[in-house]
């Protein structure tokens, strides 16, 4: 290996590095130059629309992502135990999901924190990504997440699948259009809502024909999904 190509190497690294424990970056996508994707769900857990999603997922060898809300949790824990035992990861999406634009720095941790607890209660892992409800990002919920050592993980497709005005035309039509390379692709587990497991049906070869492959959010943004002092218990 030459010198201006090692060079190369450690320079990609460190940037790679640097972002990767950047402790205030909000991630909408990431490296637009490889041909990586990753599959995000958000609102679970529930035992309808959920567990088609993760056959699917399942029968096509695909890892995702999952914002799970703490408040649904409690009567859904196998829900939770399958989709981290099947490969995806289990993320954090606020405990009640409500409008947190004028909530202050307390309130967000404490419902943060709730979240994250009640998934390591049931898998032993803490979750570091945060995905806010709405996509609302306010000074005081920055802080909150930056107070929890956390980072904020938007996307940057949205086929509206949670809008029960589009069509499943719609739906898959915005999603085929607006993904590219290293794409966070927002899509919802919601109870009594097929809208994106049809759309996922269509979708998935579509993606494949393109020549995309599905990745995790630590994958495709270089960073941590869970939070390190998990791995010494
Ligand atoms: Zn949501």
């Amino acid at each position: 290996m030459n010198n201006s190509r090692l060079l190369l190497l450690v320079s990609i690294f460190f940037v790679t590095f640097s972002k990767g424990f950047a402790k205030e970056k909000i991630f909408f996508q990431g490296n637009s130059n490889i041909k990586k994707i990753a599959l995000t769900f958000d609102d679970g857990p529930n035992k309808t629309s959920l567990p088609k999603i993760l056959d699917l997922l399942k029968s096509e060898n695909i890892k995702a992502s999952f914002f799970l809300i703490g408040k649904n949790i409690a009567d859904k824990k196998l829900q939770v135990e399958r989709i981290h035992n099947e490969g995806h990861l289990v993320l954090n999406h606020s405990y009640t999901h409500s409008n947190f634009d004028k909530a202050s720095k307390k309130l967000m941790i404490s419902e943060i924190e709730k979240t994250n607890n009640v998934i390591n209660d049931i898998l032993g892992v803490t979750p570091r990504l945060y995905r806010p409800p709405y996509g609302i990002i306010t000074k005081d919920i920055k802080l909150a997440v930056k107070n929890l050592e956390m980072n904020i993980v938007l996307w940057n497709v949205d086929g509206e699948d949670w809008n029960s005005e589009r069509s499943l035309d719609y739906v898959v039509n915005t999603q085929k259009k607006e993904t590219k390379n290293g794409s966070i692709i927002l899509m919802h587990t919601q109870p009594n809502k097929e809208m994106s497991y049809e759309a996922l049906k269509i979708l998935i070869p579509h993606y494949r024909t393109q020549g995309y492959e599905f990745v995790k959010l630590d994958e495709l943004l270089g960073i941590e999904a869970y939070q390190q002092k998990d791995a010494t218990r």
